[in-house]
């Protein structure tokens, strides 16, 4: 049982779980994918609360436990101000988690896809938006691409981005022989990895 505050002030105790195990209980899955997991109605007002309460999910046969903390911890993760458990991924926020979890779903490499995702942002800053667009990997579609979301760029809009798949295979190879070159290690902040840890810079004809 987690207790949880309603901005209504309602205070009240909800079974909601702190681990999942993927294999154990694979409906645990579509329940994450549609952002059922960490949410819960209000007994007071009836608001539908979506929690940003911290989750490890195990999944055996991928190979990983990923820890997802609450965005107000994203700072003391990404400073080394949290302690860290060993042979475990990080994520902060319920968005990310969906999206790492649909990336091991199709067998993806998780850095290859974070750094489409710098070149998506880059492109996307050179439209000038006033806020800061953040980007999604969402799915293959059925003509195996890769279906990527911005959002942000126009006021409540979504631009869906495809990468072909032989691009996103190209990425691949080039990291899995040069591992340690920068544009992929500036997007690991040590078992945190996100193109968030990369500033993107202004292009300079803007
Ligand atoms: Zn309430």
């Amino acid at each position: 049982m987690r207790k949880v505050t309603c901005p209504c002030e309602q205070t009240f105790s909800v079974e909601i779980p702190e681990k999942i195990d993927l294999d154990r209980n694979p409906e645990n899955y579509d329940k994450l994918i549609e952002g059922n997991l960490l949410s819960c109605v209000c007994p007071t007002c009836e608001a539908v609360l979506n929690l940003d309460l911290a989750l490890t999910v195990s999944w055996p046969s991928k190979n990983t436990i990923i820890h997802m903390i609450p965005e107000i911890e994203r700072l003391a993760l990404v400073s080394g101000k949290l302690s860290v458990k060993k042979n475990s991924s990080y994520v902060v926020g319920y968005a990310e988690l969906v999206d790492r979890i649909i990336v091991l779903k199709e067998n993806l490499e998780p850095v290859v896809i974070e750094s489409i995702k710098y070149h998506l942002l880059q492109k996307a800053k050179e439209s000038r938006t006033k806020t800061t667009p953040i980007v999604f990997f969402e799915k293959i579609n059925e003509s195996g691409e890769l279906e990527f979301h911005i959002h942000g760029i126009r006021e409540n809009e979504v631009a869906v981005t495809r990468v072909p798949k032989h691009l996103y295979n190209s990425i691949k190879e080039d990291y899995i022989k040069n591992p340690d070159k920068e544009d992929y290690t500036a997007l690991c902040n040590g078992s945190y990895c996100s193109v968030r840890n990369v500033l993107i810079e202004d292009s300079p004809n803007a």
